[in-house]
């Protein structure tokens, strides 16, 4: 008889169960904090070094552990915050599983220095991929540091998965920020290689979301406050004005714990529908409080995943708070910054240090036109293409007869004046040899050709003839870039300032000129010149939440379709316009210029064909 089956030893299973929890710095971090938090600190402090991969650091003045529970907090599964199965059914402490400390220690060089109030000195405890080296008494202020270093020294598989320093001081960043929200009421610091990126005194909670949503973004937040059914939601919601392409400015939280939810984000979605526009996502700190019986948070190790005891309740009580608000449409009633939400710029905002932005480098330069070239495929070009940004953008020339009100100036105007000669003098092809009926709805342009109506989405049109032109002018080499005669600066996460960081050459390819402004917040010295007259603010942030998920120069350049139809999105004036004969005309030629595949770059068609026979068949003429 063989026995094929052994139990473990523990430093293997704290290493798979460090599968589960440490996936980088950043999730140490938050494994950290949380324990801090636990322990009753109201001040903690998070230093990393390399991005958190050479070493990371958390200090707090929480309540600490004798030296007894200092050794036994890194047994697997020893845990100080429940005792008896009951005790899951009422947590109120972030951890409780007793997996976090031995499973970091396993994967880390890693050591432990506590201190409890009653307790003349602290104790220090050094481990080695789960091995304890050294135990000893130390002398230190009340509380725990907790150092970890050379993170997956042992496990070089996961240690390949690191991103660069900057990527992960980023999202340590991020997640300390996070954190931060969750508890305005304790202080928070974060060094990253010695440079201070932030320091929040307590505060509340608005000034608090300055730090993850930016202090302009803060203004634009109304206060939501609710109870239905037994639960309590609270918290700042934004209005149509400011939302974005993802739900990266989404952030709830249940039972002050960060939480990602299906059920959570579908209420809030619901709430906002005709509120803003579908593919778009408000900007959220939603404060969910209920009964800890009601919800399940031990789904998943991370902890970031919920199951509500009464999911509609849960849902109904989401929704109706917030429709309860964004239904008397509070951005119409008040935009004054004497409002009880405007509060006063934070005196602790974050100062981060980020280094100026490298310059674009020619190989940069040349790896887009690279992959320009390789991945657009386009055709050669047909005829001269026109300098001029396409009709609909802002950039494009108005006629000289439209009234100053649809003028969307924000900087001087260097654009050369309308120069008709510049248009070729013949039709030459299908679109510039329709007959133009006319316009309707000031959205669709209706033209005859032959027998057949011919109704074109001006704006998908526009959006198709501004993408041709940005892949042209990637394969030339670079974006046309228009620097702004006003800078404006745009608040961001703290990874999407590092991706800025690290793609500063390839968004120079792509027209924009971005510098380091304090904070986490950026300065658009450039735009696109499709784009520079229109607000540059949100096309910067949706590229950013796009590229910030890239790990490398490859993803970008993989990416830059997507990136160019962004811009292109961007560059037209969206809803009903307008449009002169001329323009139509001008329109209908740039369309002839452009590798139509009939659809415009998100794959909406861009016209359709009514037939004399499926018209008069509609009048039962046939
Ligand atoms: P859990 O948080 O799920 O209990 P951990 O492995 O994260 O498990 O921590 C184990 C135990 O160590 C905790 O239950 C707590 O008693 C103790 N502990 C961890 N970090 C701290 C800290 N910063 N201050 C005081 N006690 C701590
Ligand atoms: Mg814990």
């Amino acid at each position: 008889m063989s026995q094929r089956i052994t139990i473990l030893p523990e430093t293997l299973t704290n290493k798979i169960a460090a599968g589960e929890v440490v996936e980088r710095p950043a999730s140490v971090i938050k494994e950290l904090i949380e324990n801090s938090l636990d322990a009753g600190a109201t001040d903690i402090m998070v230093e990393i070094v390399a991005g958190g991969r050479r070493l990371v650091r958390v200090t707090d003045n929480g309540h600490g552990m004798s030296r007894e529970d200092a050794l036994l907090s890194l047994e697997r599964h020893a845990t100080s915050k429940i005792k008896v199965d009951a005790d899951l059914e009422h947590l109120l402490t972030l951890g409780f599983r007793g997996e976090a400390l031995p499973s970091i220690a396993s994967v880390s060089r890693f050591s432990l220095a506590t201190r409890e109030n009653s307790s003349p000195e602290g104790t220090e405890i050094v481990v080695e991929g789960g091995r304890v080296r050294d135990v000893k008494a130390c002398g230190m202020a009340p509380g725990t540091v907790i150092t970890v270093e050379q993170i997956f020294f042992n496990m070089p598989a996961r240690h390949k998965f690191m991103k660069s320093a900057e990527t992960e001081a980023g999202h340590v960043a991020d997640v300390v920020a996070r954190l931060a929200v969750s508890r305005p009421e304790i202080a928070f610091t974060c060094v990253s290689d010695d440079r201070e990126l932030f320091r929040l005194q307590r505060s509340d909670l608005l000034r608090r979301l300055s730090l993850v949503v930016g202090k302009d973004s803060s203004r634009h937040l109304f206060p939501v406050t609710g109870e239905k059914g037994g639960i309590s939601v609270q918290g700042f919601v934004s209005g149509p004005g400011l939302v974005r392409s993802g739900t990266q400015g989404i952030y709830t939280f249940i039972n002050g714990r960060f939480i990602r939810d299906k059920v959570v984000q579908h209420a809030l979605m619901q709430a906002y529908r005709g509120v803003i526009d579908r593919g778009r996502y408000p900007v959220v700190a939603l404060f969910i409080e209920l009964p800890p019986g009601e919800v399940d948070v031990n789904v998943h190790p991370t902890k970031h995943e919920v199951r509500f005891r009464q999911q509609t309740v849960a849902h109904e009580a989401i929704q109706g708070t917030l429709e309860e608000l964004l239904g008397n449409s509070p951005w119409l009633i008040s935009s004054a910054p004497s409002t009880p939400f405007a509060l006063p710029v934070p005196t602790a905002l974050p100062v981060l240090a980020v280094p100026p932005l490298p310059n674009v480098s020619q190989a940069h330069k040349e790896r887009i036109a690279a992959a320009a070239q390789v991945s657009l495929q386009l055709p050669p070009r047909r005829q001269a293409t026109y300098g001029e940004p396409p009709l609909l953008s802002d950039t494009a020339p108005f006629r000289p007869s439209a009234p100053p009100s649809e003028r969307h100036s924000r900087v001087s105007d260097p654009v050369p004046p309308f120069v008709p000669e510049s248009l070729p003098p013949e039709p030459t092809g299908y679109f510039s040899s329709l007959t133009i009926i006319g316009q309707f709805h000031n959205e669709y342009i209706l033209c005859q050709s032959g027998s057949e109506l011919v109704i074109i989405d001006q704006h998908a049109a526009s959006e198709r003839v501004a993408f041709q032109l940005l892949k042209q002018q990637c394969q030339g080499g670079s974006v046309e870039s228009q620097r702004l005669l006003f800078p404006e600066t745009v608040e961001l996460t703290f990874s999407e300032v590092a991706a800025a960081e690290r793609f500063s050459g390839e968004l120079t390819t792509l027209g924009f000129e971005l510098e380091p402004f304090g904070g986490n917040t950026l300065m658009i010295a450039a735009a696109p010149r499709m784009v520079a007259r229109k607000a540059p603010v949100p096309l910067i942030r949706d590229i950013l939440a796009d590229i910030e998920r890239f790990g490398s120069s490859a993803a970008f350049s993989d990416a830059l379709e997507s990136l160019l139809s962004r811009i292109a999105c961007h560059s037209v004036i969206r809803g009903p316009h307008l449009l002169d004969h001329r323009q139509i005309r001008e329109l209908l030629t740039r369309m002839d210029e452009t590798d139509f595949a009939a659809s415009c770059p998100h794959g909406r068609p861009v016209s359709h064909v009514v037939t004399l026979v499926e018209l008069q068949k509609i009048f039962k003429r046939l």
